[in-house]
């Protein structure tokens, strides 16, 4: 008979009952030598013990199958057999060969539960789990789960973060994070429940500076837009003590909503209930936008790449301005009904086709109209590359919003906004779009 025996994170007494009595019981155990290193205690003292290295794990499966025929094997394997270990690898060989081989995984306490409870409980309820190892997975596969994990705004695990040769992965995913999520706090936990236990609370800046601290032995916790962090503790609340009250705000955002028959406000409530529980962490006029864009899109994930760089300037600016310098018809659309007292310009209806995009030219012609009135790009990267450049040259407008949209050149361009400390309201990395763009313009000519 064949066991997989999860053997939990390290310390003996997280070792499932029933992990002890297969290991007593065994007469070969097979694994990596750190992990059996740590249950040689138990196992059967007259058990045969086959210790192999890493990269050897598909060998250790071949000769526990071929021992299992007429013995008690076990195969040990550290935390949950199942989660990144050595279960499916056994499964795989044996469908791959047709060999039909009753077997038993004893489930093991994981990495993630073990050290989740040492940094409060930053996971609580929805997550991913990520591995950064591309020993087995191409990394572009890796990247396209993290940036997944990332907009849908789970609480993001990562196992495997490094190893001595592998730890430009580490560096490439916190340049993710930092892209998508922000600098947000990070939980860091290594050799949880075991010898050497270290935890400490970092950010993908401060990783990337000491890349050497995290290791193979560490699993990293990446908050999300709910997750709080209060003197070493990072917790992410389950939100149920705020579910069915709503506050002062609801009335704010009814109003700001524009809805004026029984049935729209009906519709309008309902709404400012869901985002009053999404928007707990979040205070102040920031808050006010964040609804707005919230209930814009319905989408929480919106909230963790809205970046506000300052906003009173940004609020004045709008209520001062007589020109609103716009790129596409589609915002003007969107904004022209709270706007009346400003003059709206959109760019791609003045540019030209010629060498460089039509909103790019527009731009580019309207700057004596943009030097001190406020910008609203919603949809052409080109058109803020172009902005950012006139910046460059001395034609300052008095705030931004910029949202555009792409896979090709959005993050580039808001880059280069970045760089420049001027007050504005940018959608991180390549999402955002003209309704998101109306939506914020809008809840700034509300509250001017
Ligand atoms: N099957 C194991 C995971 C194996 S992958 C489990 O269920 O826990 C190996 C990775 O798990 C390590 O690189 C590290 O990221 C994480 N890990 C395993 N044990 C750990 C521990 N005690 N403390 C912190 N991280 C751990």
């Amino acid at each position: 008979m064949l066991y997989v025996v999860g053997i939990g994170p390290g310390k003996e007494d997280l070792l499932t009952l029933r992990a002890v009595r297969i290991l007593k019981e065994a007469d070969v155990v097979l694994g990596h030598r750190s992990y059996l290193s740590r249950v040689l205690d138990i196992i059967n003292p007259n058990a045969e013990i086959i210790e192999s290295r890493m990269g050897k794990e598909l060998e250790r499966v071949k000769i526990a199958v071929k021992l299992s025929k007429n013995k008690k094997v076990c195969l040990v394997s550290g935390g949950d057999p199942s989660i990144y270990g050595m279960t499916s690898l056994l499964l795989e060989y044996l469908m791959k060969n047709k060999i039909n081989l009753k077997f038993e995984v004893i489930p093991g306490v994981t990495a993630l539960s073990s050290a989740n409870p040492l940094l409060g409980c930053p996971v609580s309820g929805d997550h991913c789990v990520v591995s950064l190892s591309d020993l087995l997975t191409p990394w572009e596969c890796i990247e396209r789960s993290l940036i997944s994990a990332l907009l849908g705004d789970f609480v993001v695990v990562i196992y495997n973060p490094s190893s001595k040769r592998r730890k430009k992965n580490l560096e490439k995913a916190m340049k993710i994070i930092l892209r998508f999520r922000g600098n947000v706090p990070i939980g860091c936990v290594k050799n949880a429940e075991r010898e050497g236990t270290e935890i400490w609370i970092s950010n993908p800046i401060e990783i990337m500076e000491n890349l050497d601290r995290v290791d193979m032995h560490t699993i990293l916790f990446v908050s999300n837009y709910e997750t709080v962090f209060d003197s070493n503790i990072l917790l992410t609340p389950r939100g149920y003590s705020n579910k069915y009250s709503i506050s002062e705000n609801e009335k704010r955002v009814i109003e700001s909503s524009g809805a004026k028959t029984k049935e729209a406000i009906t519709i309008a409530k309902s709404s400012a209930k869901v985002a009053e529980v999404l928007l707990q962490n979040f205070d102040g006029v920031e808050k006010f936008i964040m609804e707005r864009c919230l209930v814009a899109t319905a989408d929480p994930s919106i909230l963790s790449i809205l970046k506000f760089n300052r906003i009173e300037e940004v609020i004045n600016a709008i209520k001062n301005c007589k020109k609103i310098i716009v790129d596409v018809e589609m915002v003007k659309a969107g904004i022209y009904g709270r706007a009346k007292d400003k003059e709206i310009l959109v760019a791609s209806k003045l540019g030209k086709n010629e060498e460089k995009t039509l909103v790019s030219s527009g731009i580019d012609k309207l700057k004596n109209d943009i030097k001190s009135q406020f910008v609203a790009i919603g949809n052409a990267p080109s058109a803020l590359e172009e902005l950012c450049k006139l910046i460059e040259n001395g034609t300052t407008p008095s705030a931004i919003v910029a949202t555009p949209v792409g896979f090709t050149n959005a993050v580039k361009a808001k880059d280069m906004l970045s760089e420049l400390d001027l007050p504005y309201i940018v959608s991180k990395g390549p999402r955002g779009g003209s309704n998101l763009c109306v939506a914020i313009v809008n809840a700034l000519l509300s509250l001017g």
